[in-house]
């Protein structure tokens, strides 16, 4: 069936980061598995893939050469260096997605995000996780078992300055219950879909309920 005006709409780009640990993988897998119109940024890293992950599909796994080669070619829409490692966000597949009307999710860095907004204000919608303390983010990061006791301590170390970034976001939740904060991410998803910029035509509707009602 054809749709109606009022359902185009401008794809979002949404942007989820935390301290590693917090929840940001659970949640987006969560949201992407329920969710159609959401589409997953895969990242570019020179990390090594950890027990699990895929190249294409968690990350594509590039050599530093690879890696320079995108940025100085203007391949990444944002890209930054994470626990030594570099992470970039490859532009064509997010600017395909979002001419289709499909939102993108990013898990990235506050590097990452504070690059979008230069590039990409009106799409951007960026929301940070906060874990709900100190200790569940340790206790997590174990549980999780996919990186060495050094990494996980090294993260731990990280997390301080990345918490401290929390203020550069539209919206805040903390990741204590996950069924809480997964309803109240997709409560965002949805009011951010709804927005009047995002709804080109919603000014054609408006138009034919106008003439509806003198006609
Ligand atoms: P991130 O992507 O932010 O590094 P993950 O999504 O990998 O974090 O989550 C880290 C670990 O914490 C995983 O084992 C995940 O199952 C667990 N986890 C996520 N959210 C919660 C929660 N609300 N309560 C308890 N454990 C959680
Ligand atoms: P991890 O190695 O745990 O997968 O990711 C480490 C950190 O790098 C996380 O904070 C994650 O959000 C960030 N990251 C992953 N991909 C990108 C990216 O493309 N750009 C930026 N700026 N950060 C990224």
């Amino acid at each position: 069936m054809q749709s109606r005006s009022f359902e185009k709409r401008r794809g979002i780009m949404l942007v989820l980061s935390s301290p590693s640990g917090a929840g940001k993988t659970t949640l987006t897998r969560r949201l992407l598995s329920e969710d159609s119109d959401v589409e997953m940024s895969v990242s570019a890293t020179t990390r090594q893939p950890r027990p699990g992950e895929e190249d294409g599909k968690d990350y594509f796994f590039v050599s530093h050469e690879r890696f320079k080669e995108m940025a100085d070619d203007g391949q990444l829409l944002e890209h930054a260096t994470v626990f030594e490692n570099r992470y970039g966000t490859p532009k064509g597949p997010v600017l395909n997605a979002l001419q289709q009307g499909k939102d993108v999710i990013f898990d990235i860095d506050w590097q990452g995000a504070s690059q979008l907004v230069s590039s990409a204000p009106r799409d951007l919608v960026r929301i940070f996780i906060l874990p709900p303390s100190v200790k569940a983010l340790e206790e997590r990061l174990r549980k999780r078992a996919q990186d060495s006791e050094e990494t996980v301590q090294k993260r731990m170390a990280e997390a301080e300055s990345e918490i401290s970034r929390w203020d550069a976001y539209d919206y805040v939740l903390v990741n204590d219950d996950l069924e809480q904060t997964y309803s109240d991410l997709k409560a965002i998803v949805r009011a951010e879909r709804s927005r009047r910029e995002r709804r080109p035509g919603m000014s054609d509707f408006v138009r034919e309920l106008m003439q509806e009602r003198s006609s």
